[in-house]
């Protein structure tokens, strides 16, 4: 039995598999520039940033139902609950289906259908996250925050991706303003390849309770500090890290050092199907890559939950601790 834990920073879009790629394209008459899923799986072997912005969005274009959301969610569900996660909180990128024709309900309705029976289906609680595409302006995120207005029964939260150099967090200012006025939570990714300030102006400009990466927070003592002091949680992404190049190798990746500064650490897996694995390859990467006690992965399981969003549910949140505190490895 794998360890029990949250899933905090999920792509949904990331974890379409080539199988499932190839499936939608057939029922939607979608030609994919691949011969078959070899050659596809071949493709997401990217070499940066870029080449895997381009193919995740080209692969997009099966995704044109709510049945296919339901899918896509189902087969994500599934196999995060075999690799032990008990809740996610799922990220979802409105303005790239919008851009293709593609409409808020279609999609929050169908990540729904299969959200709405996680629980008796896969043992998963879930919560749905919107992000805005910073690379997009802040007059695009102003009007999507205003179509997903019918849904915001369905949306936990608000959060902040895609290229983030060039695109500071005060971008977004308003919007998050607004959002948070609606009672939405909010996150931001912030110093993944975008230096410290951003995680410090995603604080303090935008308000989030949690931050995505943060890695580079390494670099400001006074950052580390303050985030150790305010109990900021940082949802890292180690097989992602290596695949977009902001670490080297998994060796080098600062973990260790980040739970040795007393930051509250999170393990995920960002874009799954085009990284190399879930969260639970993510726990067993770092596992051996860093050589990570027993004790240190149960704090990163433990984390996990701690910096979930389940205040509505405390007793749920408390029943997931005193999992993994039981957990023998
Ligand atoms: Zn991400």
């Amino acid at each position: 039995m794998p360890l029990p834990k949250a899933e905090l920073h999920l792509h949904i879009e990331g974890t379409l598999e080539p199988e499932l790629a190839f499936e939608l394209a057939a029922r939607n008459g979608v030609e994919l520039p691949y011969a078959d899923t070899e050659e596809l799986r071949k493709a997401y072997d990217f070499e940066d940033l870029q080449s895997f912005l381009n193919l995740y969005y080209e692969l997009m274009a099966v995704l044109r139902t709510e049945r296919d959301f339901e899918d896509l969610a189902n087969a994500y569900l599934a196999r995060a609950a075999a690799q032990g996660v008990r809740h996610a909180e799922i990220f979802f990128d409105p303005q790239a289906h919008l851009a293709r024709g593609v409409g808020m309900g279609t999609v929050v309705e169908g990540l729904w259908r299969a959200l709405g029976e996680s629980e008796a289906r896969h043992g998963v609680s879930t919560q749905l996250i919107m992000c805005f595409l910073r690379d997009e302006s802040a007059e695009s995120a102003l009007e999507t925050l205003e179509a997903a207005k019918p849904y915001l029964d369905r949306i936990v939260g608000v959060g902040l991706d895609s290229a983030e150099v060039g695109h500071p967090p005060v971008k977004f200012r308003e919007v998050y303003e607004a959002a948070a006025a609606l009672g939405l939570r909010r996150v931001a990714h912030a110093g993944e390849e975008g230096p410290p300030e951003y995680i410090t102006e995603a604080l303090d400009v935008l308000g989030v309770e949690r931050i995505d990466h943060g890695l580079r927070c390494m670099e400001d003592a006074a950052l580390v500090e303050r985030l150790v002091r305010e109990r900021i949680p940082l949802t890292l992404c180690p097989l992602s890290n290596v695949r977009l190049r902001t670490v080297d190798v998994l060796a080098d990746h600062p973990l260790p050092a980040m739970l040795d500064a007393g930051l509250l650490c999170t393990v995920n897996s960002d874009d799954p199907a085009y990284f190399g694995g879930y969260v639970g390859d993510n726990f067993d990467a770092v596992r051996s890559a860093l050589g990570l006690e027993e004790e240190r992965l149960r704090e990163l399981a433990r984390n996990s939950f701690v910096a979930s969003f389940l205040e509505h549910d405390e007793e749920r949140r408390a029943r997931y601790l005193a999992e993994v505190e039981a957990y023998r490895f």
